[in-house]
C-alpha cells in the first residue's frame, strides 16, 4: 500500500472540515474523491501534503513511514508526493521554463532534471511552444498543464490533483486527463483526484470515495459507483 489514511480529522478554528476519514491508495493507483462544495475535498489533499495541521488521533503513512513526521517540503522531496492546488498557484511573472526549473531546486540529479523537462514538453507540446512566455499570461488550460508539469518535475510517486478540470473547455479537459493517464502509465505515478466533475473523475480512476460534510459515506471501484443509484442521483445528474 502506498498511502494509508486513518481517522483523519481537520478543523479550521471551530469549523470541523473532516470528521475522521479513512482511505488508502495503492502504488500506481488512480483514486478519486467526489463530493459537493464544502464537503472537505481540498482539505483532504491539504492534509496529505501537510499544508494543514491534523487533529488528534489522525494517522497517515506513506510506504509504511509516518507521514506526520514529515514537514510539507520533505513530503515532496523525500516522499515524492506533490500537490497541484485548485487555482494552480503558478509564479505568474516567471516564464514557463522558470516555473519548471523552480520546481526542481531541491533536486540534486541535475542531468535527470533536463531529461524530465524534455518529458514535460513531450507530454504537453503546448508548453514547449510557450516556454519563454510569462505563465500568468497563458490561458487557463495552459496554466493547468504547467501546474501538472511542475508537479511532475518535483516528485512523482503520488500526485494530488485539486479540480484539474476547473475552467477548461471539454477538449482541453480531455487533453489534460490524457496527459495524466500517460504520466500514470509511464511513470507509475499514483493519483489522488478530487473533482466536482464526478463522471469524468470516476471514468478516469479505478476506485472512488464519496465525501459528504467531512465524512466518507461510500467507497467502491469506480465502475460500481458510476452505476450506484444514489451516486447517480446526487452526483451524476440522474
Ligand atoms: P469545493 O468543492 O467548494 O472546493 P471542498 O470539498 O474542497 O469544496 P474544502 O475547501 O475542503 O471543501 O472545505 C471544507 C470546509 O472547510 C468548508 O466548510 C469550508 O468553508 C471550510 N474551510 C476550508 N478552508 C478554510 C479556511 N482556511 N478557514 C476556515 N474554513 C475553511
Amino acid at each position: 500500500m502506498l498511502l494509508n489514511v486513518e481517522n483523519l480529522r481537520v478543523s479550521y478554528g471551530k469549523i470541523k472540515a473532516l470528521h475522521g476519514i479513512s482511505f488508502n491508495i495503492d502504488a500506481g493507483e488512480i483514486v478519486t474523491i467526489i463530493g459537493a462544495n464544502g464537503a472537505g475535498k481540498s482539505t483532504t489533499l491539504r492534509a496529505v501534503s501537510r499544508m494543514v495541521p491534523v487533529g488528534k488521533g489522525s494517522a497517515m503513512t506513506c510506504m509504511g513511514k509516518d507521514l506526520l513526521s514529515f514537514a510539507a517540503d520533505k513530503v515532496v522531496s523525500q516522499l515524492g508526493i506533490t500537490h497541484v492546488p485548485e487555482g494552480r498557484r503558478l509564479f505568474g511573472n516567471l516564464t514557463v521554463m522558470e516555473n519548471l526549473q523552480l520546481a526542481t531546486f531541491a533536486r540534486k540529479d541535475r542531468d535527470n532534471v533536463r531529461k524530465d523537462i524534455r518529458r514535460v514538453f513531450e507530454i504537453f507540446p503546448r508548453l514547449e511552444e510557450r516556454k519563454s512566455q510569462a505563465s500568468g499570461t497563458m490561458s487557463g488550460g495552459e496554466q493547468q498543464m504547467l501546474a501538472i508539469g511542475r508537479a511532475f518535475m518535483s516528485g512523482r510517486r503520488l500526485m494530488l490533483l485539486d479540480e484539474p478540470s476547473m475552467g477548461l473547455s471539454p477538449l482541453l479537459m480531455m487533453n489534460v486527463f490524457q496527459a495524466l493517464k500517460e504520466i500514470n502509465r509511464q511513470e507509475g505515478t499514483a493519483i489522488l483526484l478530487v473533482e466536482q466533475n464526478a463522471r469524468l473523475a470516476l471514468k478516469f480512476s479505478q476506485k472512488g470515495y464519496v465525501l459528504e460534510n467531512g465524512n466518507l459515506v461510500l467507497e467502491g471501484d469506480s465502475e460500481t459507483l458510476i452505476n450506484d443509484p444514489e451516486v447517480k442521483k446526487a452526483y451524476l445528474g440522474g
